[in-house]
């Protein structure tokens, strides 16, 4: 296929580069970053206009809104545009409703998995918008990914994406709680893990991603809680999750709580760079307010 790749940062670029070395063409754009091994064009109209599939990787909802702007109109009839970025659910719906005006078909299909899946082509997409788009650019997920669910309708992908990072959010802070709980009632951590881990409370955030240093498999926490996934990513999905809820007058008072915890965290005390897990010492670290 030829392929269009606009935004080739952290996630962008590995994504595109996996898509190279299949054998597709693809010509980048991004308005700072020029990786090695990705040909770029010199503007972002030029990087989509032959494209069978432009795909974004961009920060935000109106970053996409104006790059989606600026390429519909260049791109050919019937092409499709794939947008993998993690945006609010509305900019994604109202960027697929624009490009079924100009003509194309759009997909949101949001990932996790970070820059290592990102890298290593084991990505998951979670994607929204017509099965015929879809399936179009299904051989691109199995390149760049090693799972692909087809959600729905447009705007679905991220849908299914901020519910999956608010459980998230929502699990590692009470994981991290109950671990200082445990602590100052004189419960040993491994024993708290090896028993939750195994009972009612287990969950990813135990289990896979255990935030206590030296406990469980290999995490985030046994490298001074390097990223992984980072509190500030994570504060910008648990925001996205929020807008969501309040657009749709859902009652989400956990994804609330975790939230404003993170953007205490981030905002306040400066730990945006840290893994997200890094609420473990900030609880321990914490009387009762
Ligand atoms: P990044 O900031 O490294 O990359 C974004 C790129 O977009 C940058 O290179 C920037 O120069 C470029 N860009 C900005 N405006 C542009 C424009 N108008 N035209 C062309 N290029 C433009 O971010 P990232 O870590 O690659 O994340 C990209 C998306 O993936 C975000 O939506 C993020 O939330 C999501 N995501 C990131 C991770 C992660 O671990 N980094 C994990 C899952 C999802």
């Amino acid at each position: 296929m030829n392929i269009g790749f606009i935004g080739l940062g952290n996630m962008g670029a590995p994504m595109a580069r996996n898509l190279i070395a299949a054998g597709h063409h693809v010509t980048g754009f991004d308005t700072a970053a020029n990786p090695d091994g990705i040909p770029c064009a010199a503007s972002v109209q030029e990087a989509a206009r032959d494209a069978d599939v432009v795909i974004t990787m961009l920060p935000n909802g109106d970053i996409l809104r104006a790059v989606a702007a600026d390429i519909h109109p260049a791109m050919r009839n019937g092409s499709v545009h794939l947008d993998c970025s993690t945006v609010d659910v509305a900019s994604a719906r109202d960027v697929a409703q624009a490009a079924e005006t100009a003509g194309l078909s759009a997909v949101d299909a949001p990932v996790s998995g970070g820059i290592g899946g990102a890298t290593n082509g084991t990505l998951t997409f979670m994607a929204g918008g017509d099965a015929r788009a879809f399936e179009t650019v299904s051989p691109l997920f199995d390149i760049m990914g090693q799972k692909a669910v087809h959600c729905g309708d447009a705007g679905n992908g991220q849908a299914a994406k901020i519910c999956n990072n608010m459980i998230l959010g929502v699990t590692m802070i009470a994981t991290c709680e109950a671990f200082v709980l445990a602590d100052k009632l004189g419960l040993d951590r491994q024993a708290m893990f090896d028993v939750v881990s195994t009972s009612s409370g287990y969950s990813w955030s135990m289990n896979a991603y255990c935030p206590a240093p030296g406990i469980g498999p290999q995490s985030p926490a046994d490298n001074d809680y390097q990223p992984g996934f980072a509190a500030a990513l994570m504060l910008k999905d648990l925001n996205l999750s929020q807008m969501a809820a309040q657009a749709a007058d859902a009652d989400t008072p956990m994804g609330q709580a975790a939230r404003d915890l993170y953007a205490q965290f981030v905002e306040e005390d400066g730990m945006g760079d840290k893994d997200f897990s890094a609420m473990l010492p900030r609880f321990a670290a914490r009387s009762r307010p």
